[in-house]
């Protein structure tokens, strides 16, 4: 069985409610909850597999030389993982080194090296920054992260079918939005919090990236993408920790997924991933794309 195979078994019908499955869940955890109900022994495993291709990204981003398609990337994850590391930052080491790792694995993936699009390839960074962050900081196993990865992933697969996970359907709110929402759920989990916590948490994350455009520059994924994600992961972190204290929000999560759709449907196609609005659009943005798609005037 494939691990959205599993994701589709408990969501059911065509327009699952993560309100529901969070009732459903009761005092377990959603991933328990998944396991249990699906009787799949196996995903964990294949969710340990996600866990070291995500690892392998961060690493891959903090070490590699190979030059992105656009030239856009200018090792900003080894960047700012060594200023964090030598004790720099006002973030602290628990989201300053989300932040690295969330670049460095979005800048693993504009040098087409082998990431976990989850949700997509263009926010493949939210997550590992996140919990490898977490890992590191918190000690936790990797039992404990391919559980949360189950959480995440039920998140994704409910926004996926009510709202959507694309950019060119939905802008960014539905990539680096979600990716932030998975997170934060995730996040929650780790902290032994609770369901109703991850809902929360998902929620507070996805509604504070409602309508934003998807713009990428030269239509490449790598500006304003890969440090989008390092804030995205950041974020994640913030609307984990408010709901954790708890923070709630006022509108269900389920409310917000279907507001974020609804949002995303309604955007204009220039910042639906057409290259053609927001900061692809600026005078720098198109002058970037023209050296890239034209090369260096003579
Ligand atoms: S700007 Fe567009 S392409 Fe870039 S991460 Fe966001 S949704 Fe993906």
């Amino acid at each position: 069985m494939e691990s959205g195979d599993a994701f589709f078994e408990v969501l059911g019908d065509a327009r699952p409610s993560l309100d529901g499955l969070i009732g459903r869940a009761g005092e377990a955890s959603l991933s328990s909850m998944v396991l249990e109900d699906t009787g799949d022994t196996t995903l964990l495993e294949m969710m340990k597999v996600r866990w070291q291709v995500m690892r392998d990204s961060v690493r891959d981003g903090l070490e590699g030389d190979v030059p992105s398609a656009g030239g856009m990337v200018h090792r900003d994850g080894r960047r700012y993982h060594r200023y964090v590391s030598e004790g720099g930052g006002l973030l602290g080491p628990l989201p300053g080194k989300a932040a690295a790792y969330a670049l460095a694995a979005s800048e693993c993936n504009a040098c087409m090296g082998r990431v976990c699009a989850a949700p997509t390839a263009g926010a493949c960074g939210v997550l590992p920054g996140v919990l490898l962050a977490m890992a590191e900081e918190r000690s936790h196993s990797d039992g404990d992260i391919a559980a949360a990865l189950v959480t995440a992933g039920l998140v994704g697969s409910v926004i996926a079918a009510r709202a959507s996970l694309s950019g060119a359907e939905g802008g960014c709110g539905a990539e680096c939005g979600s990716a932030a929402a998975m997170g934060a759920a995730a996040v929650v989990e780790l902290c032994r919090g609770t369901p109703v916590a991850a809902g929360h948490a998902a929620a507070l994350a996805l509604k504070s990236f409602l309508g934003l455009a998807c713009d990428p520059v030269g239509g490449l994924v790598e500006v304003p993408c890969i440090k989008r994600n390092a804030i995205a992961a950041v974020h994640a972190l913030s609307a984990a920790d408010l709901a954790l204290a708890g923070v709630v929000s006022a509108i269900p999560v389920d409310e917000v997924i279907d507001a974020m759709g609804a949002v995303g449907r309604s955007l204009p196609e220039e910042i639906r991933e057409t290259g053609r609005g927001g900061v692809a659009a600026s005078p720098t943005g198109k002058a970037i794309a023209r050296r890239v798609h034209e090369g260096p005037a003579e």
